[in-house]
């Protein structure tokens, strides 16, 4: 069985291991940038995520590059503890929690890839730019970049396409150009890492604000603290799904400038920063189907959320495995591939909805429960929004600890 991946990044990447380490071995994966850099800031990893690149053979990777996050709490805007939880082994899970540098995850993935499968695997300059499908397979429009000549166009057939081509995928466009419109709420996230030492117990994630304005700080290496801010501000004229806009981050920090608290200084962390990275937020609604004929979304392309939750990532992991479990043991591609959206397209739909609910309904609700100092009220519905959530994203301790391997011939 032929199989191409648009698109190297986390989901991307993922799929070529797991398909790799279910016996598929016919496998192209072609990405569109000109190299895989590390780009991005930081990425949380759940344990239902580490289980499955664990099960990948990365586990000592994670372990040696990423922070094992051991705590989430939230504080209001003084900085006042509202309500903590462990994560990961302290909350029971046979696998930890991690905190990492999304351009390091990225490059533990592509080193996997290479070791296991050979440079060729993975092709950059390569842009996939739609398919067309076949009787039992799809013809592949690509645009290649990866010479000094001008770009030529190819196509390439394949058994399967895999779109893993982010947030405005070309393989989902290509599909039907109505799926997948992006929108905003309205707010604009800043991203940025700082080299400023350990906060709290050198291993936690921090939710710090209200809905009005909020920051997000977890280390992802010994030393370097990864700091995200939300705040209304993205507009009509906003470009949506573009990751890479810089802006200068001694203007955002101005935004949290009293939030000097003793336990933690927020706007010298923000100032600290050599550079910040602007995105809107956004995503689009829940698609009704990800698989058209032989070609699959899979990760943003078929499920971008907003990131409050720590799944992005984690779902176009899971996403993965299932694919290739689905690819590997069921008798008939077609029939693979209709599983495979039976069983991820319900829960990474939830999870884009609870998403959504988190970044605005939820804290709107619990602060305003800590501004008429109802604490017990606020700590009462965090614990539960938490529960829910790890229920319905798949991380919930139990369920996850016990819940059967996808790995081929693991169970
Ligand atoms: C540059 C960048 C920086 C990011 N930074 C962060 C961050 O700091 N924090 C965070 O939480 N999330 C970040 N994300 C998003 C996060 O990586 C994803 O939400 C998550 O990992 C899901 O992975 P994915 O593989 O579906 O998408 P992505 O990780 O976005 O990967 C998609 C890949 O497809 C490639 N591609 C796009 N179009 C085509 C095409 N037509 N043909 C071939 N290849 C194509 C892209 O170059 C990219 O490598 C970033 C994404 C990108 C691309």
């Amino acid at each position: 069985m032929s199989i191409l991946i648009a698109g190297g990044g986390i989901g991307g990447l993922a799929a070529a291991l797991s398909l790799h380490a279910a016996g598929l071995h016919e496998l192209q994966v072609l990405e569109a940038a000109s190299e895989i850099r590390q780009i991005g800031v930081g990425v949380n990893l759940p344990p239902h995520a580490v289980r499955e690149l664990t099960e990948l053979g990365l586990g000592e990777a994670l372990a040696q590059h990423g922070i094992p996050t051991s705590e989430l709490s939230y504080y209001d805007r003084r900085g006042k503890l509202i309500w903590a939880e462990p994560r990961g082994l302290g909350a029971g899970y046979r696998w930890p929690q991690y905190s990492i540098h999304r351009g390091r995850l990225q490059q533990i993935l592509f080193d996997a890839v290479v070791a296991r499968m050979g440079e060729a695997v993975v092709r950059t300059g390569q842009r996939v730019s739609g398919f067309a499908p076949m009787p039992a397979g799809a013809r592949v429009q690509v645009t290649d970049r990866s010479g000094a000549s001008p770009a030529t166009e190819r196509t390439i057939d394949a058994d399967v396409l895999i779109g893993a081509d982010g947030i405005r995928s070309a393989v989902r466009q290509s599909a039907d150009p109505a799926l997948g419109a992006l929108a905003t709420n309205g707010w604009m996230m800043y991203r940025g890492t700082t080299r400023s030492g350990p906060f709290l117990s050198g291993s936690s994630m921090v939710i710090i604000g209200d809905e009005h304005l909020r920051v997000v700080v977890y280390p992802i290496e010994p030393g370097v603290n990864n700091w995200l801010l939300v705040r209304p501000g993205a507009g009509a004229g906003d470009e949506l799904g573009n990751w890479n806009r810089s802006v200068e981050p001694q203007a955002i920090a101005q935004c949290v400038q009293d939030w000097t608290f003793d336990w933690l200084d927020v706007p010298a962390l923000v100032a600290g920063s050599d550079i910040a990275w602007e995105y809107p937020m956004a995503d689009f609604d829940p698609l009704s189907q990800w698989v058209f004929g032989r070609a699959a979304l899979l990760g943003d392309a078929a499920h971008a959320m907003y990131p409050f939750g720590s799944n992005g990532a984690s779902q176009a992991i899971l996403d993965a495995r299932v694919l290739a479990w689905q690819l590997a043991t069921q008798p008939d591609i077609d029939a693979a591939l209709a599983a495979y959206q039976t069983e991820r397209l319900p829960v990474a739909s939830a999870v884009q909805l609870a998403n959504r609910r988190q970044a605005n309904d939820v804290m709107a609700k619990v602060s305003a429960m800590v501004r008429q100092d109802a604490q017990a009220g606020a700590q009462a519905e965090l614990k539960e929004v938490e529960a829910r959530y790890k229920r319905l994203a798949g991380f919930d301790a139990e369920t996850l600890n016990a819940r059967a391997s996808w790995s081929v011939g693991g169970r």
